[in-house]
């Protein structure tokens, strides 16, 4: 089912968007049939569970953070992914900038967005993602290419048109003032019950994994 489920989205979106099989609890071997059906991206949720999956998957496809990473994790997360979809705050950069120094890495990262302004939730403001981004231009070592966002969690996907379409002004704004320094070109949104949604609102990345590996157990 993998296969024909992975297949069936991927012949539905649109060029110039790609996408990320989120794998949190899944086993090698799911991910493994992902791969074999065309997956180049896997998007992970923990270091420590990244870190065993790489080991045996391999470095031929992209492994990206998609979850809220923790400080102490960071010098951990530097050495497996490629691409931080979830930097959130300025102490973070620092720490991560540090950490690639070390190894003399350059960390691709999108800036995590809190879209909708939930006070629970990790994020900065998409209002904030400008002055944000130009706080974190001091860290060398990183390589801000765009933002990320998950949006609030509601029943109607409809709903969540305001804050992807909130989320694309500001990338599109920074665009405009950073696009010609910057690769700046991922717009991150859009999950198993959202993606349609997000890709009529301009996504170019989404993060999928229900809808292609099942519910999860
Ligand atoms: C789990 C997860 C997804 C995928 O969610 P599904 O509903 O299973 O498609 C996407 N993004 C993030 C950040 C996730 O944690």
């Amino acid at each position: 089912m993998i296969k024909e489920n992975f297949q069936n989205i991927l012949s539905q979106l649109p060029p110039g968007v790609e996408l990320v099989a989120a794998a949190k609890e899944r086993s090698v071997d799911e991910i493994k049939a992902a791969i074999s059906a065309g997956a180049r991206i896997i998007g992970e949720n923990y270091v420590k569970e990244a870190k065993d999956k790489v080991a045996v998957v391999g470095r031929d496809v992209k492994w990206h953070l998609i979850g809220h990473l923790q400080k102490n994790k960071a010098k951990a997360a530097v050495g497996i992914f490629d691409m931080i979809e979830t930097l959130d705050s300025l102490e973070l950069a620092g720490i991560l900038d540090q950490e690639c120094k070390r190894i003399n890495k350059f960390m691709p990262v999108l800036i995590e967005v809190n879209s909708a302004g939930e006070l629970q939730k990790a994020g900065i403001l998409p209002e904030a993602a400008e002055k944000f981004l130009k706080q974190i231009l001091v860290f060398s070592n990183l390589k801000p290419m765009g933002l990320m966002t998950m949006g609030p969690w509601l029943d109607d996907v409809e709903g969540l048109r305001p804050y992807f379409k909130k989320t694309k002004d500001s990338f599109e704004q920074i665009k405009k003032t950073y696009g010609s320094k910057l690769d700046w070109r991922y717009l991150s949104m859009g999950m198993s019950s959202s993606w349609k949604v997000a890709v009529e609102e301009g996504t170019n990345l989404v993060r999928i994994g229900t809808a292609i590996f099942g519910e999860r157990r």
